[in-house]
């Protein structure tokens, strides 16, 4: 049976949270002199920000909830998804004793933010395509294996990961967090894990306003999970986490679903449309199945189509690293110009002499700072 208490750091159970000005007194009008802040204003031209916001985000979770088909006690909103992802590791892992589970090749921050809390990563890799290696799986969760990560759509391959894999994971790790990250599940053909949460206790579904809904800018990242697990993370986040002008352009956007809607639904034709067209190229070996915004794409050449992809400034993400991405390059779907301007840059390529040592040096980017980004 599942225990959420016994998974967690027991000081964690028995912290006593900081209490903020705006839990102790939640009513909207009076005289305020609780919070030690300007009564005269804020020093911008726009706007009032002299008040510290809700620090449980209540009028987007109200909003949220309904359109998620979740409780509002089951939402926690963060600054991005890196911050529930590296709340949920401090909450149970015991630096130096627990461990993870990840599986790559998979989104990059499960496993730094383990690394930043000195914990233990066990990595399963995924099988070639890119789908859970169940058996492997389940013989590497250890007593100690507080999360399992799962990713799908799974940033880079694209690809939604089994849900006969997941479920069998979600049933047999029950001394561990199983969490489904569905950064790009608005992109994907198939219903969320959300509706799930009362099914198993032990399942964690982050979910962002970074990708679909166009807000990467806010920061804005969601995790539901069960309302006691959503209570601990509530008791151990930065009070006044979410700012509010990131809560009034949220509740703006959840206002209009349908513009969400409708850019997914460009957003899908266009991935259909620069699928074909790269599948058309001969220098292209494949075009992995997408779920997602984006395209996992096996070159002849990655490192050789990657720079000459910069020198047009056409930016990419160099995968071919990464395992099982052996000659990947990871395309997001542009706008209708971006991706012709992306096909035309690479099919001026076979025309053009393979160029072996570009002033950019090596297609590694980890030696570009100015390339690298989280997603
Ligand atoms: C982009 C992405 C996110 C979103 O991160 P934010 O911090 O919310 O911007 C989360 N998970 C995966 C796998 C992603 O690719």
């Amino acid at each position: 049976m599942f225990n959420l208490q016994s998974l967690l750091r027991p000081h964690i159970l028995s912290l006593t949270p900081y209490s903020s000005a705006r839990d102790e007194y939640t009513g909207k009008v009076g005289v305020f002199l609780d919070a030690n802040e300007n009564p005269l204003g804020s020093t911008t031209d726009t706007g009032e920000y002299n008040r510290y916001p809700d620090p449980h985000q209540w009028a987007i979770k109200q909003k949220l909830a309904p359109i998620k088909g979740v409780r509002e006690g089951q939402i926690f909103l963060g600054n991005g998804s890196d911050e529930p992802i590296d709340l949920l590791v401090r909450a149970t892992c015991i630096p130096g004793k627990d461990n993870i589970l990840i599986m790559p090749p998979t989104y990059g921050m499960y496993e730094v933010s383990a690394a930043v809390n000195d914990v233990e990563i066990i990595k399963v890799p995924l099988t070639t395509d890119f789908q859970v290696d169940v058996e492997s799986v389940l013989g590497a969760i250890t007593d100690n294996t507080k999360l399992i990560w799962l990713c799908s759509p799974n940033n880079p391959s694209g690809n939604l990961l089994q849900a006969d894999a997941i479920r069998t994971i979600l049933n047999a790790a029950t001394h561990s967090l199983v969490i489904v990250d569905e950064a790009y599940i608005d992109f994907a053909s198939t219903s969320s894990w959300t509706n799930e949460l009362d099914t198993y206790p032990n399942l964690v579904v982050l979910q962002t306003f970074s990708k679909a809904w166009g807000l990467a800018a806010l920061r804005l990242g969601m995790c539901f999970a069960s309302e006691e697990l959503i209570q601990i993370l509530n008791k151990i986040k930065p009070p006044y986490n979410i700012s509010a002008p990131t809560q009034s352009l949220a509740l703006d956007a959840l206002a209009h679903e349908e513009a969400k809607t409708n850019m997914v639904t460009e957003i899908l034709a266009e991935r259909q449309n620069l699928a074909e067209n790269l599948r058309s190229l001969p220098s292209v070996q494949v075009v992995y199945l997408s779920d997602a915004n984006f395209l996992l794409v096996k070159f002849d050449d990655a490192k050789g189509v990657f720079e000459h992809l910069i020198e047009q400034q056409v930016i990419v993400r160099d995968r071919s690293k990464v395992k099982l991405c052996d000659g990947c390059l990871r395309i997001s779907v542009g706008t209708r110009t971006e991706n012709e301007r992306l096909m035309e840059v690479l099919r001026q390529m076979k025309d053009a002499p393979v160029s072996s040592d570009l002033p950019l040096g090596s297609g590694d980017e980890a030696t570009r700072p100015e390339l690298v980004s989280n997603a």
